[in-house]
Order: C-alpha cells, then structure tokens, then sequence
C-alpha cells in the first residue's frame, strides 16, 4: 500500500520523540527510536532511574544492532535526558511510558497536552487503562491513542494500536506513519480494558502463577508445559519476570476494577513477590534467578 503523506506527518529528519517514563518500556521504546535516527528527549521523575537508563540504552541498541533488530545503516538519534516536561514542546510525538496507575498517567498526560502543539499525538503505552479514560485529562482529547508495544519493542515488530472512542483521523495517521518509521506492523483494535493482549495474556499469567501457588506444579514445570505443549514462546512465569511482576500486579488490578472478572483479581503468590521486592528481570529475581544476568 503506497504511504500518502499527510499534515500530521512530519518527514524523517523532522521528528523529535519524547518518552515519559524511564522504566523497562521507556528504555525500549528509546532505543528502537533511537536506533531508527529519531532523536529522544527521556523524562523521568527519578533522576537515579534516568542515570541506570543511559547505561542500559547504550548496551541494549548495541546489542539490538549486533542482533540485526536495529537497521546498520542509520545513525544512532540523539538522546537528551530531563526530570521535567519542560522541553517537551518541540516533540512532534510523545509516547507516555510511566507507572501503570491511572491518577499518575492522569496527570501526565494533561501538563504534557499543556505543552505540545496540537496535533502532536499522545500515545500511551498503557497495558490496560482505556484510551478514552486517559483521553479525558488531555486538553485535546482526539490526540490521545494507545500503543502497546511489547517488550523489548525493538524486537516484537507488531504492535497492538487502541483508538478510543474521541481519538482523531490525523492521530491515527500519524501514529501509523510513526509505527512505519520504526519499521512496526500495527493492529488497530476497539477501545476497552486490556484491549486484547493484556485482557488474554495477563489473567492467564495470573492463573500460572495460582497454580505454582496451590502446588499444582513447580514454576519450570508450568512454563515448560505452556512451551512444549502449547507453543508459548517463553512460558508464562518467565513472561511475568520480563515485564515486571509489581507491573503486571498493576494491571491485573485495573482489568479487575473495570471488568469484575475476578480471574484478574492478583494472586497471593504475586502479591507476595512484589512486597518482597523479588520483581523479575528488573530486580534481578522473580519467579526466577537473574543475579549472575545484572
Ligand atoms: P516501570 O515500573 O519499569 O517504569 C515506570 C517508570 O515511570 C519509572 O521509572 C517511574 O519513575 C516513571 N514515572 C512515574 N511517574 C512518572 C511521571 N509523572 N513522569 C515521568 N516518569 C514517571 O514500568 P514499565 O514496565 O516500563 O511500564 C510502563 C508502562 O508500559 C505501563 O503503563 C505498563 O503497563 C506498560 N507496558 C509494560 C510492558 C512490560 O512488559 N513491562 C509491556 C507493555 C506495556
């Protein structure tokens, strides 16, 4: 299909991303920005996660480029760093990365539509809360859409698109153009809590985890039944340890407020693993072991 340019679609050389929040999507969603010549500005409140931040993009676009997933020929983008949104007024696209808890994307998302041009799109990165919730707190609603992209983002190429009831044509053409830019595939779906994959996927690692809880099975027995019986690529508690487990406790807790299902209402056995601060990949240990990795 030929790509028609359009006003909302700034060329190349002209875009200028800012991240909100410096976690595990922040950094991923930088360095497949990054490795696609955009430059970056990263905010983050915690100066301290901003300084791990740095360290961990430049080792991962390196690793991203030896890999392949990342283009060879394209210069590296700029990074700049900031504990404010002070300079988010130049970006022509902002993706929200923070904490999975509605109040604080809230309010992000309404000082950053303060500051941006119209016609900037907000795209969130929320695992479940719906677009049009958040869309709410911005000063122009129809700029607001969801991205979920999957971590690491620079390896998953698809990536789940959420248009709320008020997002606008121009903001569903320019996040296409910017998800074409980054060489993503995307797949629009409807607007509701979860959308598809955190409605599918996190309530099934919810029961994993019930299940290694009840003594059913030992965590390498669960994830390798989910591998070699049903194809899942890295087995569900390994899933959780990637993507955080206080994270995936956050969203179970949003799924479980807006649908009732109390399938997603979190398990014992995650609640303990957050207070005990084992929160997978990122902290060096969840369902599994990670220290020698860190
Ligand atoms: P994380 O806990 O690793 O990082 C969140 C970051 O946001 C922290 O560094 C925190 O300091 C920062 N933050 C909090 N409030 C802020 C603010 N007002 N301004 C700037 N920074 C702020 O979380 P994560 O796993 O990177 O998740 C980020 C978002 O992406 C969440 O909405 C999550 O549901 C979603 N998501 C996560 C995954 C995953 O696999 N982890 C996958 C898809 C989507």
């Amino acid at each position: 299909m030929t790509h028609v340019p359009h006003k909302a679609d700034p060329p190349r050389t002209e875009r200028r991303i800012a991240v909100l929040g410096a976690g595990v999507m922040g950094v991923g969603i930088t360095v497949l920005a990054l490795g696609h010549g955009l430059p970056v500005l990263l905010v983050d409140v915690d100066e301290q996660r901003l300084d791990r931040a740095r360290s961990g993009i430049e080792q991962e676009l390196r690793m991203a480029q030896i890999m392949g997933s990342l283009p060879a020929d394209v210069t590296t983008g700029r990074l700049e760093t900031a504990t404010t949104t002070d300079a988010v007024g130049d970006a022509t696209a902002v993706v929200e990365a923070i904490t999975e808890i509605a109040e604080l994307k809230a309010k992000a998302l309404a000082e950053v539509s303060a500051r941006v041009r119209p016609g900037t799109p907000l795209i969130s990165n929320t695992s479940s809360i719906p677009i049009d919730e958040l869309a709410g707190h911005a000063e122009r609603p129809a700029e607001v859409v969801g991205t979920h992209f999957m971590n690491p983002p620079y390896l998953i190429r698809t990536v789940e698109v959420i248009r709320g009831v008020r997002t606008g044509e121009d903001t569903m053409a320019a996040v296409g153009s910017l998800l074409t830019a980054l060489d993503r595939r995307q797949v629009v779906v409807r607007d509701a809590p979860g959308f598809v994959t955190s409605r599918v996927l996190h309530p099934m690692i919810n029961d994993a985890a019930r299940v290694v809880q009840e003594g059913t099975a030992s965590v390498e027995d669960v994830d390798a039944l989910m591998e070699g019986c049903l194809g899942h690529p890295t087995g569900p508690l390994r899933t959780a340890d990637l993507i955080g487990i206080d994270n995936l406790v956050d969203s179970l807790r949003v799924l479980h407020q807006h649908t009732g299902d109390d399938g997603c209402r979190p398990c014992d056995l995650l609640l303990d693993k957050v207070e005990r601060g084992e929160l997978g990949r990122k902290s060096g240990r969840g369902f599994y072991d990670y220290q020698e990795e860190n």
